[in-house]
């Protein structure tokens, strides 16, 4: 992001335009919207531009532009047909400070004006820092659809509200009365063109929620996928868009993360192998010591959070501490590096059943089942199986398995850095060395690997 969005305070400031024609007219009609005072400098202007001139309580200079009239401005746009004026402008202002945008000149320009969707009060600013002009209209038109007309109305009647519901609830309520507000009756009572109802619903409303108890406060646990955002649930989505706090951990990608409230308090107790940045016992704790301040705490996981993602023991912390939760499945990361590498995990000719395994190293100790896994027609998937992948391998062959049995790695899949790495279960500890694979990465082993390249995948 090279130009950060801002939503400038333009009220009876004054705004200074240097020119006259079409395009000046048209800043001064948003300069206007924003209630500024314009001062224009041209030698002859539109119509138009004088009566908003005049309508804003602004001067019409007749004459040249000359950098003393910056004295009197808080912010300047240059509009003249004459590309020599237009840099002295931008230069005096500059050396004065003040925030200047030649119209069609991205390098004169301290600002640019962004493509506006407006509701009332409410402004929707698109910006692609002028890379892509056609774009951001084009989203606008989209975004122009999905958006009520009603909107803008709702808007100004809960900025008249707003300091009267601020001394009525504490904060924690206060947000979800605003959900209410923005979700319930009101917006089709306003839709309909019957605001003063729609006043009178809110004031009573309000009235009842002074009156309720406060409401307890409450855990999402929920996964967040594998990287890629889009793989998130709707669920997840609206739920990460309500929380109060969130407690994520290595695992979830910043993508996924950037969807959470923007306002909600992060707090990382991500774990790194051999090193637990936050012990389980004190997540489970500040779980319920959050949600018993009211808060909306998601405490949100890589993949799903009953996959080997210890969710259980969260939860059982919370039902004993009588805290209500809800938990949200997200797509594990076998599910999604199956799809994303193009091998599936199951298939008639090869695989009948599939085995999600931990490879996680105990003291340096890999214990499990090794002859339940070395059946035919199983597809095994290791997680947190990087570390110990050169025991994996040494033991299934010990146990039978044959060393040319099929047997891919998968790092960071799903995300822009996926790397897929094929081998056999005797090559792929050489090839993780060789190609530095890096957690977190997932092993899936037997024939269903070979699928990848007899489906020609090229993701
Ligand atoms: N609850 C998570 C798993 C947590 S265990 C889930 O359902 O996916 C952590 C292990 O998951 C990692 O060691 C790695 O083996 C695997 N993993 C998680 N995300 C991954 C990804 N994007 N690509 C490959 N493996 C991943």
């Amino acid at each position: 992001m090279r130009y950060l969005p801002l939503a400038f305070d333009l009220k009876n400031r004054p705004c200074l335009i240097v020119g006259g024609g079409a395009i000046a007219t048209r800043k001064a009609r948003l300069l206007k919207k924003a209630e500024a005072r314009l001062l224009v400098v041209a030698l002859d202007i539109t119509d138009e531009l004088r009566q908003l001139v005049m309508a804003s309580g602004g001067e019409y200079i007749v004459g040249r532009y000359h950098s003393d009239l910056l004295k009197n401005a808080e912010m300047v746009v240059a509009a003249t047909a004459d590309g020599a004026v237009n840099a002295q402008v931008s230069a005096d202002a500059k050396a004065l400070r003040l925030p200047v945008n030649v119209v069609d000149s991205p390098e004169h320009c301290t600002f640019t004006f962004p493509s506006i969707i407006e509701r009332g009060p409410l402004a929707i600013g698109i910006s692609s820092g002028g890379s892509a002009p056609v774009l951001t209209r084009m989203l606008r038109a989209q975004i122009e659809t999905l958006l009520s007309p009603g909107l803008g109305v709702i808007a100004e009647l809960a900025g008249r509200m707003r300091d009267k519901v601020k001394a009525a609830l504490p904060e924690v309520q206060r947000k979800e009365f605003w959900h209410w507000v923005f979700n319930g009756p009101i917006v089709g009572q306003v839709e309909r063109g019957h605001a003063a109802e729609a006043e009178q619903t809110l004031l009573e409303e309000l009235q009842r929620w002074k009156e309720k108890p406060a409401p307890s406060g409450e855990v999402y646990l929920v996964g967040g996928g594998p990287g890629d955002p889009d793989l998130l649930t709707f669920r997840a989505l609206r739920l990460m868009q309500q929380a109060d706090v969130v407690l994520y951990d290595r695992l979830v990608s910043t993508e996924v993360l950037e969807l959470v409230r923007r306002d909600a308090e992060r707090i990382y107790v991500g774990k790194k192998k051999q090193f637990h940045s936050v012990p389980q016992d004190d997540i489970n704790q500040l779980l319920v010591d959050l949600a018993k301040e009211g808060k909306k705490v998601l405490r949100l996981k890589g993949g799903d959070p009953f996959v080997f993602g210890r969710g259980g023991e969260e939860i059982d912390k919370l039902a004993e501490a009588r805290v209500p939760f809800q938990v949200v499945p997200g797509i594990t990361a076998a599910i999604g590096c199956s799809a994303y590498s193009g091998i599936p995990l199951t298939h008639r000719d090869y695989a009948q059943s599939v085995r999600f395994i931990t490879g996680h190293l105990k003291q340096g100790d890999l214990v499990l089942p090794w002859e339940e896994l070395i059946t035919p027609n199983q597809t095994i998937v290791f997680y947190m199986g990087l570390t110990g992948l050169p025991t994996i391998s040494e033991q299934l062959i010990a146990h039978g398995m044959a060393a040319d049995t099929p047997a891919a790695l998968v790092e960071k899949g799903t995300t822009r850095d996926q790397r897929v790495i094929t081998g056999t279960i005797g090559t792929l500890p050489a090839l993780a060395e060789e190609h530095k694979v890096e957690a977190p990465a997932l092993t899936i082993i037997g024939g269903v690997v070979t699928l990848r390249d007899s489906l020609g995948w090229y993701r």
